[in-house]
C-alpha cells in the first residue's frame, strides 16, 4: 500500500435489510475515502445508515453491491480489523467483570503481554477518566461509565485507525472534554479517526472533514471549514433620520424592520462592509454592526431542511 491510499474506501456500497415488501434499502450507493491521518466526522439523521455503513467496515454485515476495503484489504477480514479499534454504538460488557479484568481480556485477544496490560491499563483508565474504577463489576456502571470503557477497550492496542458510532453517547460534558483531550492525542499521533456522532460541536471541534448521509446517501462532504465557509453571517443595524434616504446599494437587501430600527444580514464581508460605508455616508445612524459563524449544527439542520423540502408546502 502506499502512502496515499485511503485507510477506508467505499465504493458504491448497497446495503439492504429484509426480503420482498419488508425490503429496506439502508444505503444507496455510497462511496467515500478516508485518508492515512484523517479524522473524520460521519453526521445524519437516525435512521440516515451511520451505523449499517460501520457494521460492513467491520465486516458484521455485508452489501448487496459495492468494494469496501480497510487498509487496502477486503472489509471484515482479519487483516483489516487487525489495524483498527472499534466502539460499537450499543457496547454491553460482561456485566460479572470488573474494568480491569475486561481491559485484559481486549487487550489479551489484541496481543497484548500480561506485562503489557500490568503496566499499560492504569494509565489507559487514567485517560478516559476511570481512574478508582477498575474493581468495580460492570454491572454496576453507569452508561457514561461504559462508554468510557468502550473508549479505553477501542485503543488498548494503540491501533493504526479507529472507527467509533455514536462517539459520545451517554457521556456528560466533562466526558466530552476528557474525549476530546484522548481523540486530540491520537490525532496528533497520526492515528486515523472515523466516527459518527450527534453531537455536532464534537464533530467541529475534532474532524478536518466532515460526510454527511441522509436516507442512504451521502449529500455532503467537505472539511469543516469548507461547511462553515459561506455561512459567515454579518449584520448592521441602523437607523435613518429624516429625510436620509437609503443608499441604492443598500436598497437590494432584505431590511427587517425591529421597532425604529432595521436591521440587514450579509452572507459576504465585502458585501457588508459595502453597505455599512454606503450608510454612513447616507448620514444613517449605525446603532451595532455584528459578524458571527453559523454553527455546523445550523448548517446540518438548514441542509436536512432543504433537502425535505421543509416550508415549501
Ligand atoms: P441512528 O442515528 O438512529 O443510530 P443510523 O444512521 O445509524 O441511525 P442505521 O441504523 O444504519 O441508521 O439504519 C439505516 C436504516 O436501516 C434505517 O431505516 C433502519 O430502520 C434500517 N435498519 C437498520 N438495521 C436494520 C435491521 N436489522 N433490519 C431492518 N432494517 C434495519
Amino acid at each position: 500500500m502506499t502512502e496515499t491510499a485511503p485507510v477506508i474506501s467505499v465504493r458504491d456500497l448497497v446495503v439492504e435489510y429484509g426480503r420482498g415488501e419488508k425490503k429496506v434499502r439502508a444505503l444507496d450507493g455510497i462511496s467515500f475515502n478516508v485518508m492515512p491521518g484523517e479524522c473524520v466526522g460521519f453526521i445524519g439523521a437516525n435512521g440516515a445508515g451511520k451505523t449499517t455503513t460501520i457494521k460492513v467496515l467491520m465486516g458484521f454485515i455485508f452489501p448487496r453491491k459495492g468494494d469496501v476495503r480497510v487498509f487496502g484489504e477486503r472489509a471484515g477480514t482479519v487483516a483489516s480489523r487487525r489495524r483498527i479499534g472499534y466502539l460499537p454504538e450499543v457496547a454491553l460488557y460482561y456485566p460479572f467483570m470488573k474494568a480491569r479484568e475486561l481491559l485484559e481480556l481486549y487487550g489479551g485477544l489484541s496481543g497484548l503481554s500480561r506485562g503489557n496490560l500490568k503496566e499499560g491499563i492504569p494509565p489507559l483508565l487514567e485517560k478516559v477518566g476511570l481512574v478508582g474504577k477498575s474493581e468495580i463489576l460492570l454491572k454496576n456502571y453507569s452508561k457514561g461509565m461504559q462508554q468510557r470503557l468502550g473508549i479505553a477497550q477501542a485503543i488498548i492496542a494503540d491501533p493504526e485507525a479507529l472507527i467509533f458510532d455514536e462517539l459520545s453517547s451517554g457521556l456528560d460534558p466533562i466526558g466530552r472534554f476528557d474525549l476530546r483531550a484522548v481523540l486530540l492525542n491520537l490525532k496528533r499521533r497520526g492515528r486515523t479517526i472515523f466516527f459518527s456522532s450527534h453531537e455536532l460541536t464534537e464533530v467541529e471541534a475534532l474532524c478536518d472533514r466532515v460526510i454527511i448521509i441522509h436516507k442512504g446517501r451521502i449529500v455532503t462532504e467537505a472539511t469543516v471549514g469548507e461547511l462553515k465557509k459561506p455561512l459567515n453571517l454579518f449584520e448592521v443595524v441602523f437607523s435613518l433620520p429624516e429625510g436620509a434616504v437609503l443608499p441604492t446599494v443598500v436598497a437590494q437587501y432584505k431590511l427587517v424592520e425591529e421597532g425604529n430600527l432595521q436591521r440587514i444580514e450579509f452572507n459576504n464581508v465585502e458585501e457588508y462592509c459595502r453597505a455599512v460605508s454606503a450608510l454612513a455616508s447616507a448620514g444613517a445612524v449605525i446603532h451595532h454592526t455584528s459578524s458571527r459563524t453559523r454553527t455546523l449544527e445550523e448548517y446540518f439542520i438548514g441542509l436536512v431542511e432543504s433537502i425535505e423540502g421543509v416550508g415549501d408546502k
